[in-house]
């Protein structure tokens, strides 16, 4: 089973309470080899809500109590945040997720590369909060830009 970032399966959960669609990632939900979830709705945020960033470094650095998460407006959004991203591992552990593929950039779901924390669309390396605890506890994190070839097999797409 694999785990997938609810606005890539067209859920109108983002910040802008906009949807970020990919058909090939739906497409597994439909096959029924995969469920999704949205760390933002999970940790308490709604929708929809102000566009938030990490200050002072990247997920890693949030679990370590040594970067936060802001809003544009000033407001510290960091438990909230943890919080969606504990109950998304336990989602993965309850379902016998085997991987996940999670929204480019974001805040929470950003692999390998997330938003500076300036609000200028300028992006850095790191990682999303639950993408960095995700990979603390040993699961593959991908995001839509780099599904490897294997997932797509082992779920008989090609
Ligand atoms: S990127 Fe992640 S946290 Fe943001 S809306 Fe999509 S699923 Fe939710």
């Amino acid at each position: 089973m694999i785990l997938i970032s609810s606005c890539l399966i067209g859920e109108p959960v983002r910040y802008d309470g906009q949807h970020q669609l990919k058909g090939n990632l739906k497409t597994l939900l439909e096959k029924g080899v995969a469920i999704h979830a949205c760390p933002e709705l999970l940790g308490g945020l709604p929708i929809p809500r102000p566009p938030a960033e990490i200050i002072g470094g990247d997920g890693f650095d949030v679990l370590k109590g040594h970067a936060k998460v802001m809003t544009q407006h000033g407001e510290d959004v960091t438990p909230m945040y943890i919080e969606g991203a504990k109950r998304t591992l336990a989602l993965i552990e309850k379902n016998d997720i085997h991987a996940v593929i999670l929204k480019a950039n974001s805040p929470s779901c950003g692999s390998g590369e997330i938003y500076n924390g300036h609000f200028d669309g300028v992006k850095v390396s790191g990682d999303g909060v639950t993408s960095a605890l995700l990979k603390q506890n040993g699961i593959q994190v991908y995001d839509e830009l780099n599904v490897p070839d294997t997932l797509w097999s082992n779920c008989d797409m090609i």
